[in-house]
């Protein structure tokens, strides 16, 4: 399961243990975390046994109930997620984000009453990310249906960002909706996520057509 990491130099060796060998393998799969990272970690939870059934136990109840909502893919543990079940928010005014956690700013600041959709990730001819591995004839399909009279592109300004929002541009221009993005305020090539709650309002309140 665990494959060796190319980084397994570190200290010049391995553990007399192969079941500590394969957990520090393990948390060195984790992003962000190298092997001297993932030793400490392991080490610390083989020293603090209830903080590693703890964790066992999250792990596994996370895997078993987090999942995608099918209308929005937001992360949710029911499905429709409570956004799209609200029948208070407004279904025509769809905002379109590239991660299900760029949807976190928005619902923290409050002001946006509308609905969401995640694509997943962006248009990326270098990395491989195509049209059709992205949603977008559900997106097309969803317009349709709910009738969306706005389609807000809330997506990263970068490269991947402007590439996806063109896509979505020509695809939607039939339809005869306002297509509008976030105003500057996003830093240019900064991730929307980490964007501060008035940044990201003004962003919103100065979108513009697109
Ligand atoms: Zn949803």
């Amino acid at each position: 399961m665990c494959a060796r990491d190319a980084n397994s130099r570190f200290s010049g060796g391995e553990f007399q243990s192969p079941a500590l060998e394969r957990l520090v393998r393990c948390f060195g799969r984790l992003p962000g975390l190298g092997r001297k990272s993932a030793t400490r970690v392991a080490l610390h939870l083989i020293a603090d046994p209830q903080t590693g059934a703890d964790l066992v136990d999250a792990v596994r109840e996370a895997a078993d109930r987090v999942r995608h909502c099918s209308r929005c893919g937001a992360i949710t543990e029911a499905d429709p997620c409570a956004i799209c079940s609200e029948p208070r928010r407004d279904a025509t005014l769809l905002c379109v984000v590239a991660s299900p956690i760029d949807i976190l700013p928005f619902e923290k600041a409050g002001f946006y009453r509308g609905r969401y959709f995640v694509l997943g990730g962006l248009l990326s001819p270098l990395d491989g990310v195509r049209a059709d591995d992205l949603p977008f004839a559900r997106l097309a399909t969803r317009v349709e249906q709910d009738e969306v009279t706005e389609l807000i592109l809330a997506l990263d300004a970068s490269v991947e960002g402007e590439t996806t929002a063109l896509y979505i541009q020509r695809l939607v221009e039939r339809h005869g909706l306002r297509l509008t993005r976030l105003a500057t305020g996003i830093p240019v090539g900064g991730a929307l996520a980490y964007t501060d709650e008035a940044t990201l309002q003004r962003a919103f309140e100065y979108r513009r057509q697109y």
